[in-house]
């Protein structure tokens, strides 16, 4: 059984139909890459798994529980978690308030400690950094703390959404080495990406959307090597 199916999702926002009829899976263990163009949905599909949107068709199961009319803070504690879009650090807050807003949910307070251990080992820039104002991060430290932040719930499943967008070439590489490394420390990992090439380069796996709908899937180097995805999204 998948750790996350969704079947047959359609999304609707008034008349605008944002998602058509997506099916995918995701395995435990496994990143995952949906990839496709602005507008394609990606957003839509990863709002609605994480219970910010509800679908107007389909569902979406997690560990063999129907999620799609689940309260999103259930969601959460049930072991998904996603990283927005654009990071969304609460400014104000120093780096070390934001970790500990990542952890609300967990009660116990040896784990968080533990997990905040954790957070600062893989990010040691958090560590050095745990008194700033969050505002005052660079684009690439504020989503390396998004992902801090998503880590502290201790997720099953990780859900990032385009955490390359805006960043330089040099953090936009480590932000992918961190992946996968949060992948070897045994998180499954749902990755949303414009950035095709290094989305299905870590990718087992991949899937490409176009105006709402799955077009082509396949194993991450499949997908790499397919013309209509080298035309379409690798520049030939
Ligand atoms: P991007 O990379 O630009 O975020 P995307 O692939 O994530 O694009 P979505 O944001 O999911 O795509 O958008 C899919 C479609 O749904 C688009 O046509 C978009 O205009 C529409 N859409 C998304 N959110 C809303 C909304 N709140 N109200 C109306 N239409 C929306």
């Amino acid at each position: 059984m998948a750790m996350l199916e969704v079947k047959n999702l359609d999304v609707h926002y008034g008349v605008i139909q944002g998602v058509r009829d997506v099916s995918f899976e995701v395995n435990q263990g496994e990143v995952v890459s949906l990839i496709g163009a602005n507008g394609a949905g990606k957003t839509s599909i990863l709002r609605t798994i994480s219970g910010l949107v509800r679908p107007s068709n389909g569902t979406i199961t997690f560990e063999g529980q129907e999620i799609q009319k689940t309260p999103a803070q259930k969601i959460v504690a049930s072991g998904l978690s996603q990283v927005p879009e654009g990071r969304h650090v609460f400014p104000g807050l120093s780096v070390l308030e934001n970790l500990e807003m990542g952890a609300f949910l967990r009660k116990n307070r040896e784990e968080n400690a533990q997990n905040l251990k954790h957070v600062f080992q893989r990010f040691p820039r958090l560590e050095e950094r745990k008194t700033q104002d969050a505002a005052t991060l660079s684009g690439g430290e504020q989503q390396m703390l998004a992902m801090g932040r998503a880590l502290m719930s201790q997720p099953k499943l990780l859900l990032l959404d385009e955490p390359s967008m805006g960043l330089a070439p040099i953090f936009i590489q480590e932000i992918f080495e961190i992946i996968k490394d949060i992948q070897k420390q045994g998180t499954t990992v749902l990755l949303i990406e414009q950035n095709a090439n290094m989305a299905l380069s870590i990718a087992d796996r991949g899937y490409v959307l176009e105006t709402g709908k799955v077009i082509l899937s396949g194993t991450g180097q499949e997908l790499l090597a397919s013309d209509e995805v080298r035309k379409a999204y690798l520049g030939g």
